[in-house]
C-alpha cells in the first residue's frame, strides 16, 4: 500500500515537471530608444565638454519620452517629446542645428509612424516649422495624407497653427561653416566625413504600442528639394505591432535603395529572426558593401533593443524601468 502510493507521487511529480513551461522573462512596462545621428564621430576630436553636452541632451531626451512612458502616455506621445527635445538643440541636424543645402537654405525632413494602426506621416523640404516632428504627426492626425513637401507643407504647417521660426533662428554658425568648407572642398554631399546628426526615437509603451519618428536637417550641401530617407516611411522610419519599431540615420540614399527600415521589420514579421542580428547584419553585410554607411535604433514588442552603426560613432540611448544607458563612440560600456 505504502509503495503504491509513493509510485503514485513519483508519477504525479514526472508528470507535473512534464506540465512546467520555461518561465519566459516578462517584457518591461515601456521601452525608448534614441538616436542623435552617426557618422564621423571621434573620440580624439571631441572635447570634454561637447562629449559632456551630447549626452546631457541624450538623457534629456530620454527623460521627457519617459516621462510620457512612465505615467501610462503613448509610445507616439514619448516619441515626439524625446525628438522635439533634440529638435530644440543646436547639437542635432534637426529642427535648430539642421544642415545647409547647397543653396543655403534649411529644408527639413520628419516622418513618423504608429505600430497598432500603421498611420504614418511626414514632411519633405519644410522651412518654417520649429518641430518638424510636430508637421510630421499633424500629417498622420489631421490630413488625409501621408507625405507633404515642399510649398505645400510649409502651408499646411501655417494653416494648422503649428509653432513657425525664421531662417535666423535656423541659422547656426557651426552649420554655416560646414557648408562652407564643404563647398571650397567642392565635395559631394554624399562624402564619407559626414557627421549624419539626424534624430530619431522608437518607443514600446505599457498598452504593448510601438512608434518610431525621425527628424533632420538632411545632408550637408544636399541639392536643393533632395529628400533622403529620414522623411520616407519604410526606407528611414517604420514600425509595425507585429514585429518592431525602427528610425535610421545615415547615408539616406543607400537607405531608400534598401527600404532599410521596412526590410527590418519584413524580415522580424515573416521568418521571425532575432533582432539584433537582423539589424546588423543589414548594415553591415548588405549596406555597407554597397557604399551605405549609418546606423539605426530598433525595438521590438519584447522589449529587445538594438543600435547598430557602420560609422565611427553614433550618438544613441535606451531607457526603461531600472536600466539607461547613453553613448556616442563603437565598443563603449
Ligand atoms: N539620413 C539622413 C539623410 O540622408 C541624414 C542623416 O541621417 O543624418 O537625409
Amino acid at each position: 500500500m505504502i509503495r503504491g502510493c509513493a509510485l503514485l507521487l513519483v508519477l504525479f511529480g514526472l508528470f507535473s515537471c512534464e506540465q512546467a513551461q520555461p518561465v519566459l522573462p516578462a517584457p518591461p512596462a515601456y521601452t525608448l530608444v534614441i538616436h542623435g545621428g552617426a557618422g564621423a564621430i571621434q573620440k580624439a576630436s571631441m572635447t570634454a565638454e561637447l562629449d559632456n553636452q551630447y549626452r546631457e541632451k541624450l538623457h534629456e531626451a530620454l527623460d521627457a519620452g519617459e516621462a510620457i512612458l512612465k505615467s501610462g502616455g503613448t509610445s507616439l506621445d514619448a516619441v515626439v517629446a524625446a525628438i522635439r527635445i533634440m529638435e530644440d538643440s543646436p547639437l542635432f541636424n534637426a529642427g535648430k542645428g539642421a544642415v545647409f543645402a547647397h543653396d543655403g537654405t534649411n529644408q527639413m525632413d520628419a516622418s513618423i509612424m504608429e505600430g497598432k494602426t500603421m498611420r504614418a506621416g511626414a514632411v519633405g523640404g519644410i522651412t518654417q516649422a520649429r518641430n518638424p516632428i510636430l508637421a510630421a504627426r499633424a500629417v498622420m492626425e489631421q490630413s488625409e495624407h501621408v507625405l507633404l513637401t515642399g510649398k505645400g507643407a510649409d502651408e499646411f504647417v501655417l494653416e494648422i497653427g503649428l509653432d513657425t521660426a525664421g531662417t535666423d533662428y535656423f541659422f547656426t554658425q557651426r552649420r554655416w561653416d560646414s557648408l562652407q568648407k564643404v563647398l571650397k572642398k567642392n565635395t559631394p554631399a554624399t562624402s564619407s566625413d559626414q557627421k549624419f546628426g539626424t534624430v530619431g526615437a522608437v518607443a514600446l509603451d505599457e498598452h504593448g504600442n510601438l512608434a518610431a519618428g525621425t527628424s533632420t536637417g538632411g545632408m550637408t550641401n544636399k541639392r536643393w528639394n533632395r529628400l533622403g530617407d529620414s522623411p520616407l516611411i519604410g526606407a528611414g522610419t517604420y514600425a509595425d505591432n507585429r514585429a518592431c519599431a525602427i528610425s535610421c540615420t545615415g547615408h539616406g540614399e543607400y537607405f531608400i535603395r534598401y527600404a532599410i527600415a521596412h526590410e527590418l521589420a519584413a524580415r522580424m514579421r515573416l521568418l521571425h529572426v532575432d533582432l539584433d542580428a537582423t539589424a546588423n547584419s543589414l548594415l553591415k553585410d548588405e549596406l555597407f558593401p554597397a557604399g551605405g554607411t549609418g546606423g539605426l535604433i530598433a525595438l521590438d514588442k519584447k522589449g529587445q533593443v538594438t543600435m547598430p552603426f557602420t560609422t565611427d560613432g553614433m550618438y544613441r540611448g535606451y531607457t526603461r524601468p531600472g536600466e539607461r544607458k547613453v553613448a556616442i563612440y563603437d565598443q563603449e560600456e
